[in-house]
């Protein structure tokens, strides 16, 4: 199976968000990665999760310190994949940082970044998402989807769901309402993309949240679950928040 991990930058999040033994501190900040991944399969071109993105200034957000500008782009032409080849991006959730770079500002008018590309979420989770009142969006920001539903580009699946044959998704809430993990196989082999049930390697300790964890509940039983499939199957398992040891089975 080829494909190739993809390194969006660092972000610096409050180092007591987010439990991590081995991180590097800075004062009161916590430095992680924001990796993706691309694969093709099925005669397809795959981009799961899709970063930051470049079109907001973020420290009005809250994120005080991250890489300018984003590497997401950039990383993608080095294997040479422009943004118009892509034509699947599979998204865990609508988080910013990980729903951010879905979308761009084309001479100041919010345009999908992937123009060719069909998106796709979980239902529940945009309808989440749009619940929420604002100024209090808890992660979400309409810029990073709403114009996906506009553009009739976003594709709703509903549980756990095969996309085309050999990539699969499957319902794993707690962190988010609709969050949603990637399976991809192809022959014998199997490359699971966790997103944010677990993000970094030390997080597949079953205790450990953090404090962007909306339902620890919710979230420990899907942890639970899928850390069992993946050990027994011997999944390669990818960590989007890790800045080292980035891959690995567990
Ligand atoms: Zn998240």
């Amino acid at each position: 199976m080829k494909y190739n991990i993809i390194r969006d930058g660092w972000i610096k999040i409050p180092a007591d968000s987010f439990p991590l033994d081995s991180g590097e501190i800075n004062g009161n900040r916590l430095l992680i990665g924001l990796n993706q991944l691309f694969i093709r399969i099925s005669g397809k071109n795959i981009l799961i999760d899709a970063g930051l993105g470049n079109k907001c200034d973020f420290t009005d957000l809250g994120l005080l310190d991250y890489q300018k500008p984003r590497e997401l782009l950039h990383e993608l032409s080095k294997i040479g994949i422009k943004p118009n080849d892509i034509d699947i991006v599979l998204l865990t959730h609508l988080h910013y940082d990980h729903a951010g770079g879905c979308t761009f500002l084309d001479a100041g008018k919010l345009a999908p970044t992937f123009t060719n590309a069909l998106y796709y979420i979980q239902e529940r989770e945009l309808e989440y998402a749009r619940s929420l009142d604002s100024p209090d969006r808890c992660g979400y920001y309409p810029d990073d989807y709403e114009p996906l539903t506009a553009s009739g580009r976003l594709v709703m699946l509903d549980g756990d769901s095969e996309v085309i044959p050999g990539l699969s998704v499957g319902l794993a809430p707690g962190h988010s309402p609709g969050h949603q993990v990637v399976i991809i196989q192809s022959g014998s082999e199997t490359v699971f993309f966790s997103g944010d049930l677990f993000s970094v390697v030390e997080h597949t300790n079953l205790e450990v949240v953090t404090e962007h964890d909306l339902d620890t509940k919710e979230l420990l039983k899907a942890r639970r679950k899928w850390i069992a499939l993946a050990h027994e199957n011997r999944w390669e398992c990818i960590f989007c928040h890790a800045v080292r040891d980035v891959m690995s089975t567990i």
